[in-house]
């Protein structure tokens, strides 16, 4: 109902077949987690990029969201998500709090927040945080709080996080982030420069283990602030 209201209703009518169709893929591709696939299910991808792009939104594929950033593929979200989930073996765990870094368009940080009771998502460029916030407003994603600034050094007054989730590639894993991992909690990030491959690391009290997944492609996370 909701939908016929919105003046991008049109789209939004056929959008859930489409989406229907998308979570088929994720599946052929590999991802098992039910709680993931309904989350990127229930989550209008079209409406959390540029008009001209609508049409686009569900292939498998990354698109501009402006201020030269990309938003993550469909598969990679579902696949960062059902990491932070531990959710590989088909069903994983319920997060409380997550941080995302890398806001972008707020698609990832919606997927996420069906998954976690809060999603804190830190963009380290003013201008998409204010456009994102307006969206997620609008869309009425009330569990997910965008914060302007640099994610390199987490945000220490929401910490412990169950999940940490980084949405743009890096050399090394920022060791503060890992000391804001609660106990049993997971962060999910492209690691490299060039070549990238998706690491876990997870915390068992004062020890780390790592993981190093599949290669990747990512936007890179840079220092400061715009
Ligand atoms: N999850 C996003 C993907 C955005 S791309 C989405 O669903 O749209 C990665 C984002 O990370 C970009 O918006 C970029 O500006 C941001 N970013 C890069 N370095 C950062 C940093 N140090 N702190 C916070 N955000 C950063």
């Amino acid at each position: 109902m909701a939908e016929t209201l919105n003046p991008r209703a049109g789209i939004g009518m056929t959008s859930a077949r489409t989406r229907g169709r998308m979570i088929e893929r994720l599946r052929e591709q590999g991802i098992k987690d039910e709680m993931v696939l309904a989350a990127m299910g229930s989550v209008p991808r079209h409406l959390y990029v540029d008009q001209a792009l609508e049409s686009r939104a569900y292939e498998d594929t990354a698109l501009p969201i402006g201020f030269g950033q990309t938003i993550s593929n469909p598969y990679i979200v579902a696949r960062m998500a059902e990491l932070a989930r531990h959710g590989e073996n088909g069903h994983g765990h319920e997060l409380g709090r997550v941080l995302e870094i890398g806001l972008g368009c707020g698609y990832q940080a919606a997927v996420l927040g069906k998954l976690a009771r809060e999603v804190v998502s830190m963009e380290r460029i003013a201008a998409l945080v204010g456009k994102t916030r307006v969206r997620l407003r609008e869309l009425r994603v009330n569990n997910v709080k965008p914060k302007h600034g640099d994610g390199m050094t987490g945000a220490r007054d929401f910490a412990p996080f169950d999940a940490i989730v980084i949405a743009a590639a890096f050399a090394e894993v920022p060791h503060v982030l890992l000391e804001q991992l609660a106990d049993g909690g997971r962060l999910v990030m492209p690691l490299g420069n060039a070549t990238q491959t998706l690491c876990v690391m997870e915390r068992q009290g004062e020890s780390f283990t790592e993981r190093m997944l599949e290669g990747v492609k990512f936007v890179p996370l840079l220092p400061g602030v715009a």
